[in-house]
């Protein structure tokens, strides 16, 4: 496969941009593999490519019911950060960010990382202090964290009104944070894994997973049985699905998660702004347009769409905090399914079917984590054993009771 760069940008286009090549191939699946992944969003993606690359295995497939990121991946708000609060999380976030700084570059494919700042507001004393505490925590931990004073922020984010009817009164801000071009996250990985060999198979939804003598043997899909030594399954809103397959029950709820985008505007935010308070977070991508979230919908479902009042409480908020956004008109709105668990943690884990593994339970934030997440799993499923990274995410915590409770963290700021 040829490398991007600027003599191929020139060689193609002298041929009126007639022979690129197809970034990945588009294989039928073989009868057997060494790992099948079951999931081509950015997590699964990322899996199969370190597992190529950095663990050596040859014979693997991605097994992807629609198209690549027509998942969560896709549909997310593209917030990448590492300011969780405890040590687990933040040894896990924060080597996502190492990736994130570089994955450009070994991708040979350009995800648009933009490390813009992401700020998060604290609207009361107590959400000030829990900010100064977190803000403490994540020096300790390595990861940058500044806390800000409200002429600080208004330095920042000139445009915002600070005395909304829940005055803010401080933020905390990693200025390493940002956003990236999420298709373009998918499509990169897909390309890496590709280049070393991995059966990128699209439309081919997983049906069953087989068992025999407790050890996984093989998936059931809708072009067939695809016998594999190992399965590793990154589902995310479909994770419970899945696991019923094979007869497993993990602690997750599936909700739906909105987000909308405004028309395109001119350049007036440069930063990303989020508020759990309020429940309500924006950035501007670099079309223009106003890219807005809130927090999940209550109930529980399928649908990838989610409910009106949440956004019209979204637009309130954005309304009262951006008051010179009031005119701006909405484009578009959509929904994905994201799996929540009940520490509002990652589940990246061997279960008791051998060969069986699942790496989900992001929830509202795991397009930040993707590349560290297939890192981590990757290394999970090769050495049939996590890295000491994921080893607190695995599910015996549920039995164990060493939750890790990142809701401070998590809850609506992604
Ligand atoms: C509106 C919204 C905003 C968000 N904002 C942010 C944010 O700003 N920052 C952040 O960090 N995170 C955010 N998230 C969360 C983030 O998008 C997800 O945690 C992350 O993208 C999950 O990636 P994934 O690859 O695990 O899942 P997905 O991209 O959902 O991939 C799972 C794939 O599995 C496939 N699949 C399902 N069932 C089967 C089957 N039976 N057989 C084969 N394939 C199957 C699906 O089609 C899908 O493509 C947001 C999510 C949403 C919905």
């Amino acid at each position: 496969m040829s490398r991007y760069s600027i003599f191929s940008l020139i060689r193609n286009g002298l041929s009126y941009n007639q022979n690129w090549q197809r970034a990945w191939k588009s294989p039928e699946p073989k009868r057997e593999y060494d790992v099948v992944v079951v999931g081509g969003g950015g997590h699964g993606l990322a899996t199969a490519y370190y597992l190529a690359k950095e663990h050596g295995v040859k014979n693997i497939a991605v097994i992807e019911k629609g198209w690549l990121g027509g998942g969560n991946t896709a549909r997310n708000t593209t917030i990448v950060r590492s300011n969780y609060l405890w040590d687990e999380s933040a040894r896990l976030y924060e080597t996502a960010m190492g990736l994130w700084e570089g994955l450009s570059q070994d991708l040979n494919y350009n995800v648009m990382f933009s490390q813009r700042g992401v700020m998060n507001l604290a609207h009361t004393l107590q959400e000030v202090r829990d900010t100064q505490r977190r803000v403490n925590a994540n020096r300790l931990n390595g990861v940058d964290a500044e806390f800000l004073t409200r002429d600080q922020i208004k330095e920042i984010v000139p445009i915002i009104n600070l005395d909304c009817h829940y005055p803010v009164m401080g933020a905390s801000f990693q200025r390493r944070g940002g956003v990236a071009r999420h298709d373009a996250v998918a499509w990169g990985f897909a390309r890496g894994a590709d280049k070393y060999g991995v059966d990128i198979i699209q439309n081919c939804g997983v049906t069953g997973i087989r068992r025999e003598n407790g050890a996984v043997t093989g998936v059931d899909t809708v072009k067939g049985f695809i016998k594999a030594k190992k399965v590793a399954v990154v589902t995310a809103g479909n994770s419970s699905v899945l696991a019923a397959m094979a007869g497993i029950r993990l602690p997750l709820e599936s909700h739906p998660l909105q987000a909308l985008v405004s028309e395109s505007i001119k350049p007036v935010l440069d930063t990303v702004v989020m508020s759990n308070a309020i429940h309500a977070y924006i950035s501007q991508s670099d079309k223009g347009d106003l890219v807005i979230g809130a927090g999940i919908d209550q109930y529980t479902g399928y649908g990838q769409r989610g409910s009106f009042q949440l956004i019209e409480g979204t637009l309130k908020a954005i309304v009262e905090m951006f008051p010179i956004f009031s005119r701006v008109r909405m484009n578009r709105q959509w929904g994905g399914v994201v799996d929540v668990s009940p520490d509002a943690c990652p589940i990246i884990s061997k279960t008791d079917v051998k060969g069986l593994y699942f790496n989900c339970g992001w929830g509202t934030g795991g397009f930040k984590a993707t590349p560290g997440s297939g890192w981590v799993f990757a290394h999970t499923v090769a050495n049939d054993n996590p890295h000491p990274i994921n080893a607190p995410f695995s599910l015996d915590r549920f039995y164990t009771g060493h939750l890790i409770d990142e809701h401070g963290a998590a809850a609506v700021a992604h």
